[in-house]
């Protein structure tokens, strides 16, 4: 059974890792999608053509998800293309990882642009068409981090942490609309942010995991169908993790 059949869907950051991983399961579900990327041009045109090969509308944008006018003329060429937009991950993220005397404030800066305005930038395009169409789904890929902290990380986990109070306050705000608006909160995920992780240490990570392994981009991919499907409708304002158990 196909959840997603005509549903438009935009998700930002889907060039490589779990984005693409959420992509290509929405196309598999049938849902047309726009996705944006940063620099990888070749990747993101290799994945516009499998999703197309899939049976359904798609295009990549080149768009910078921390700048806010990029984002309002993401928005505004996705609705002339593909008339309305239904889901809207925002997935686009990067860690910049250092103690913090060591943390400069340009380093703090990015993670936020990158991590946390991103994700007001592109929410605040989408709750348009979505207003008028009284029904949405957005999700926003948040951390285990944002919910546990990490010693190192403290940028990432203050944006991530962020994403989760914009996610509850959206849900609370664009309730009696029908636009629901939902976290995922990833633990260790097999993709390049974490592949720095793996080699000759990773059992010592694999300890702290109650599954004893890494997650794959596809099983963050599985959570993400759900939440955008008539599957959640009667759910708002979570967080969802999908971390192995590690966060108990
Ligand atoms: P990844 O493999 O590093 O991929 C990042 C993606 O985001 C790429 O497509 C990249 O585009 C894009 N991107 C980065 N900055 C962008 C910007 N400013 N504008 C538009 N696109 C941008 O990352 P990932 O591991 O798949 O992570 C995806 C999301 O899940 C992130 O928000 C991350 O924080 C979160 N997460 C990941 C893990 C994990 O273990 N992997 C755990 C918890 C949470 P280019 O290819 O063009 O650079």
């Amino acid at each position: 059974m196909k959840l997603l059949e005509n549903k438009v869907a935009i998700i930002t950051g889907a060039s490589r890792g779990i984005g693409e991983a959420i992509a290509l399961k929405f196309a598999e579900h049938g849902a047309h999608v726009a996705f944006t990327y940063l620099s990888s041009d070749e990747r993101a045109k290799a994945l516009e053509e499998k999703l197309i090969a899939l049976g359904v509308k798609a295009k990549g944008y080149k768009c910078d998800a921390g700048d806010y006018k990029s984002t309002e003329d993401l928005a505004t060429e996705v609705l002339k293309t593909f008339g309305t937009i239904d889901i809207c991950v925002n997935n686009a993220g990067i860690s910049k990882d250092n103690l913090l005397l060591r943390l400069t404030p340009e380093q703090w800066d990015d993670v936020m642009q990158a991590n946390l305005r991103s994700v007001y930038n592109l929410t605040r395009q989408v709750i348009k068409p979505m207003m008028k169409a009284r029904s949405g789904s957005i999700i926003n890929l948040s951390s285990i981090v944002g919910i546990k902290g990490n010693g190192g990380q403290s940028a990432y986990a203050a944006s991530k942490a962020g994403v989760i109070g914009f996610t509850k306050s959206i849900a609370q705000e664009m309730g009696t609309r029908n636009i629901r608006c939902n976290a995922i909160a990833p633990g260790f995920i097999e993709t390049d942010m974490t592949h720095y992780l793996k080699g000759d240490g990773a059992e010592k990570w694999f300890e702290k995991i109650p599954l004893g392994r890494f997650g794959k981009p596809e099983e963050v991919a599985d959570t993400a169908l759900f939440l955008a499907s008539g599957m959640s409708n009667y759910i708002t304002g979570q967080v969802i993790s999908v971390c192995g158990g590690m966060n108990m």
